[in-house]
């Protein structure tokens, strides 16, 4: 047994596989929300964090960065495509995200799945010191709570879901639903978005197991569990820092300039998810200028697609679709030098990424269903001078937050047409009420207070170095 007293358990490490000149592999950190809010907890409690390193085959041996233990689990080809692109991206994330594309079902993902689960239990349960508090994150390993309390049952577990947490009725579609929910019990504090996801899960266990839920606790074998909503956030002082440098000012300027200085630029910024309702978004900007509600080229549509999943059978026709579907708009409504839809699908820094978030009137996130969407508050962040208008669907979690948002219903296309427009139309005083208000909101809840909730939550005492992160 080690000596780790924090643990966190995630598919993936922090960090990104580098090969020199040379030819040698190294490791960089891979930033994001998730490794900013934890680093500090991590740090403070000579923490471990156990996940895959990205790449097939032998796993590299445990390395530390900037005072956290990183410990790489293996994944061989085949768990690659059955455990993480069979199981975990073409069975549970379709059916957590409403079944808005079909769900797959394989006997040999499930078992993949299972092996994946165990393996991340075992190692954990084997560094974890006595009473250690573990956090495991999201869908790819909802096993991994009820394996590590039976190996383990000192420790002070914790999970939370990044994704939306499915109604019953969809839920009973899942084989071996029972093991995924006694999984997701082995926890203390199960942790989920939007409260809604919380009382889908009680609902699950009354409705599978005979439990009799009390407010957000559930007594399993003598113990509670409970499930509660903490809305993830972003580090939005990083944020506005980097929106608010000169850089970025100059870079978004730019933008706009090269696109002929348009009255209205309407930026996407998806991963290429069929989830993300990209297809519906550019249906109802291509009625849009069919009914002359928008002109190009006073209007002008930026939609950046990240690359995504691109051996998973669903992404890759996806891909074909939007293609299509852009230069059917372009090929309609753009002019010699001006398409109507500027389509990149690339990646991009966070500079680039703020001068895009800057230069746009109207941000269209228009989710089909989305357990938070962080672009979206990224977006407001990044709107230093209070001027741009957040397009945002109901079926993101970010709704629950963002309450000054032109929230529409992406399913009904007048809804979110109307929406476009609304936001394309509105005052330049009514944008910067609105954008003041979320602004002030992100200020306060951020990604360290997230963390910072869900750890209370879970009992870290307060005087432990675990309780204060970021701050
Ligand atoms: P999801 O986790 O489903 O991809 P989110 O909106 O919650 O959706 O998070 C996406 C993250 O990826 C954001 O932090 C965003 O800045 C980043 N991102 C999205 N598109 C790009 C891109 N083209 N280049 C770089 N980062 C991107």
């Amino acid at each position: 047994m080690s000596n780790a007293s924090f643990i966190v358990v995630a598919n993936r490490l922090p960090v990104d596989a580098v090969v020199d000149e040379e030819g040698n592999k190294t490791w960089r950190r891979s930033p994001g929300g998730l490794v900013t809010a934890l680093e500090p907890v991590l740090q403070a409690n000579r923490g471990t964090w156990i996940g895959w390193a990205g790449i097939a085959g032998a796993a590299p041996e445990p390395f530390e960065s900037d005072g956290v233990t990183l410990l790489p689990v293996e994944l061989s080809e085949n768990e690659v495509l059955r455990y993480y692109e069979g199981f975990s991206n073409a069975s549970l994330w379709p059916l957590y995200h409403d079944a808005v594309e079909p769900r797959v079902f394989r006997r040999s993902w499930w078992k993949s799945y299972y092996e994946v689960n165990e393996r991340f239990a075992e190692v954990c349960a084997s560094e974890a010191a006595p009473g250690a508090t573990v956090w495991v994150q999201d869908y790819q390993l909802q096993l991994v709570p009820g394996m590590l309390r039976e190996r383990r049952p000192d420790l002070r577990i914790g999970f939370f879901l990044h994704i939306p947490f499915p109604p019953v009725e969809l839920f009973m579609q899942l084989p071996h639903r029972m093991e995924i929910l006694k999984g997701l019990l082995g926890a203390d504090l199960v942790g989920f978005q939007r409260p809604l996801a919380a009382q889908n899960f009680l609902a699950l266990t009354r409705h599978l197991l005979g439990y009799r839920p009390r407010g957000h606790y559930v007594t399993v074998d003598d113990r509670l569990v409970r499930a509660d909503a903490f809305p993830i956030s972003i580090d939005t002082a990083a944020n506005e820092e980097v929106a608010g440098t000169e850089r970025v000012r100059q870079r978004a300027k730019e933008i706009r300039a090269e696109l002929g200085e348009p009255e209205t630029i309407i930026l996407g910024v998806d991963r290429l998810d069929y989830t993300k309702g990209i297809e519906r978004r550019l249906k109802a900007f291509r009625e849009l200028l069919e009914d002359g509600r928008l002109t190009v080229p006073k209007t002008v549509m930026i939609q950046v697609a990240t690359p995504s999943r691109e051996r998973v059978d669903q992404y890759i026709a996806l891909r074909e679709r939007v293609e299509r579907e852009v230069g059917r708009i372009n090929g309609e409504y753009g002019v010699v030098g001006l398409p109507a839809v500027h389509y990149l699908h690339q990646s991009f820094d966070r500079y680039e990424l703020a001068a895009l978030y800057q230069a746009a009137d109207v941000m269209a996130v228009t989710p089909l269903r989305d357990g938070m969407n962080l672009v979206a508050k990224e977006y407001v962040a990044s709107q230093v001078d209070n001027r741009g208008a957040l397009v945002l669907s109901e079926f993101a979690g970010a709704a629950g937050d963002l309450r000054q948002a032109f929230l529409v219903n992406p399913h009904d296309l007048t809804d979110l047409k109307d929406g476009f427009v609304t936001a394309a139309n509105a005052t330049a005083d009514d944008k910067m009420k609105r954008m003041r208000a979320m602004r002030r909101y992100l200020r306060k809840h951020d990604v360290s207070r997230w963390a910072r909730s869900f750890l209370t939550a879970l009992g870290v005492p307060e005087r432990s170095a675990a309780y204060n992160p970021g701050s």
